[in-house]
């Protein structure tokens, strides 16, 4: 069996593992990136909704299963980039609240073991590599910033037009950020297919664009693609880890380096912990405090149509707009809260692969005729919502969201909001856990050893060559999209590293 020898293996090439390989570029150590997926083919099919939704092209073709022993495709793209190639490039901080302790309706978020000062700083570096387009001094809970890296997509006239409303309600209605390579010189074409799209002209701030490739031309940093992990292994202790194991093509070979990062997304990450268990670490790696597969978040997700017969909205990219007005509660409901956001583009063939029956006249008429909103708001962790491995092979995903009633009041009033500014019918989708677009908490972080498997720097508290850096190390999911706040935190913790390597404390 081949083995290959490198000094950092990070294993996935999504905004987690892509944030911190920069960050150890040029430091002197060997980095190996491990992905699963291959490149991501720049084709037609790219951008044809019938292909992505209705023939599910990109969806991984593995399968996984609920409680309940029923099995599905889950909505998993595998691909060099991870998830940002699909991604709806909104690219928003988390709020200095979000990373205190609240108590609501339906449990606690509980705080994160480092505040939004520590950040910050990060979260600009990481809007600088994603080229994030937006506006300061409207979102009126906005945390304290620098300026954007650039001016804001400008909206198109029915979007510039839902805002007017907007506004005349008393909300404050803001640009939304994004990373889009939008204006004088970009690349962005306007193409009417963005989210849950892949970008066929490198206009999205992916983490293949903007981060692997310029970084693929460095002499210390090699991918291998279609490499999938399926275990790590520990030195006799269990505290070390000495190897990684990695299937290709029916071939199977190892990885042996000074330190790990594991980078797989939160599902995948804490599957791998868990397959990787052995006698000294019976229940998983990391996972002494049995905390890895578990308070496993999505965030509430509701879709709002907001149709009206007698327009035609004909905006190509309507991400522009956002409302936090109600991101600390409505007035007299504290609870039901969170974040509202357009959506992409609906189109028919999009429809029609969610409700199959919807004739395609129908479905192409109510793309046609309608703005798309979203209506997000926190999930709360709960130690039953949980990932694990069932009858050695099968995945199974037991998700239990919490909050859902408040958050249902929040919808009740965003349709009523939507409602007043123009749009008589507006009908509600809700995005479930098939779909695991803002999956996180699975290999949680904090201060607490026997209640969280990471440090503040995703450090495994069990061992320390090892660190845990994607979603999954989010103690909370706040209510506003995950990737910036991954990719600030990969920064903080790639800094880190490269720290220690200058110290020569991770090389052998
Ligand atoms: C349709 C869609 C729209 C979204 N829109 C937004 C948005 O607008 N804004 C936002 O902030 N977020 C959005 N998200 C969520 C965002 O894309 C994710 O939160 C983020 O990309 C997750 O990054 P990650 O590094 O944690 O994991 P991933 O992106 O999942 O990266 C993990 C990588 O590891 C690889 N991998 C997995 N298992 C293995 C293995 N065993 N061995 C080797 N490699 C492995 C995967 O192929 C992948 O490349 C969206 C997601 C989707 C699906």
């Amino acid at each position: 069996m081949e083995t290959i020898k490198t000094d950092v293996v990070i294993i996935g090439s999504g905004v987690g593992g892509s944030a911190v390989a920069r960050q150890i570029a040029g430091s002197g150590a060997k980095v190996l990136i491990l992905e699963r997926g291959d490149f991501l083919p720049n084709e037609p099919q790219n951008s044809d909704a019938e292909a992505v939704f209705g023939q599910a092209r990109y969806k991984t073709k593995d399968e996984w299963q609920d409680a309940k022993g029923q099995r599905y495709r889950p909505g998993q793209y595998y691909y060099v980039g991870g998830h940002t190639k699909f991604y709806g490039t909104a690219m928003f901080r988390f709020r200095e609240s979000d990373f205190d302790a609240t108590e609501m309706d339906g449990g606690t978020s509980p705080a994160w073991p480092f505040s939004y000062k520590d950040i910050e700083p990060y979260y600009d570096q990481a809007e600088q590599l994603y080229g994030v387009r937006g506006q300061t001094g409207v979102d009126p809970t906005e945390p304290p910033r620098a300026a954007f890296p650039h001016a804001p997509v400008p909206h198109e006239p029915t979007i510039a037009a839902l805002a007017e409303r907007l506004s005349e309600q008393g909300l404050h209605p803001f640009h939304m950020p994004s990373a889009i390579d939008f204006g004088p010189g970009g690349t962005c074409r306007r193409c009417g297919t963005c989210d849950a799209f892949a970008c066929r002209f490198d206009a999205k701030g992916d983490a293949e664009t903007r981060v692997l490739r310029p970084l693929l031309a460095h002499p210390d940093v090699r991918l291998e693609r279609c490499a999938r992990v399926t275990r790590l292994r520990t030195d006799a202790q269990g505290q070390r880890i000495v190897a990684a194991e990695v299937s290709r093509g029916g071939e199977v070979f190892h990885v042996e380096a000074s330190t790990f990062v594991l980078s797989a997304g939160a599902i995948n990450s804490a599957l791998i912990l868990l397959r990787s268990a052995c006698e000294a670490a019976p229940d998983g790696l990391a996972n002494r405090s049995g905390v890895v597969g578990r308070y496993l978040m999505n965030h509430h997700l509701t879709g709002l149509m907001g149709v009206n017969p007698f327009a035609v909205n004909g905006t190509r990219f309507p991400k522009t707009l956002s409302v936090n007005d109600f991101y600390h509660g409505l007035p007299g409901d504290a609870d039901a809260r969170g974040n509202v956001q357009m959506l992409g583009n609906i189109q028919g063939a999009m429809i029609r692969a969610t409700y199959p029956a919807t004739p395609h006249v129908l479905a192409n008429w109510l793309g046609r005729h309608s703005v798309d909103v979203l209506a997000m708001s926190e999930d709360l962790p709960n130690p039953d919502s949980r990932v694990r491995w069932r009858d050695g092979d099968q995945v199974e995903v037991d998700y239990q969201p919490g909050g859902s009633a408040a958050h249902d009041r929040f919808v009740r009033h965003v349709k009523r909001v939507l409602r007043r500014t123009g749009f008589p019918m507006v009908l509600r989708h809700s995005f479930g856990i098939q779909a695991p677009s803002h999956q996180c908490g699975t290999v949680r972080m904090g201060d607490d050893p026997k209640a969280s498997a990471l440090n503040d720097l995703c450090r495994a508290h069990d061992h320390p060559n090892l660190y845990v850096v994607d979603a999954g190390f989010f103690p909370s999911s706040a209510a506003l999209n995950p990737a910036l706040t991954i990719a600030a935190q990969a920064l903080r913790v790639g800094a880190h590293l490269r720290q220690e390597i200058g110290a020569g404390m991770t090389r052998d």
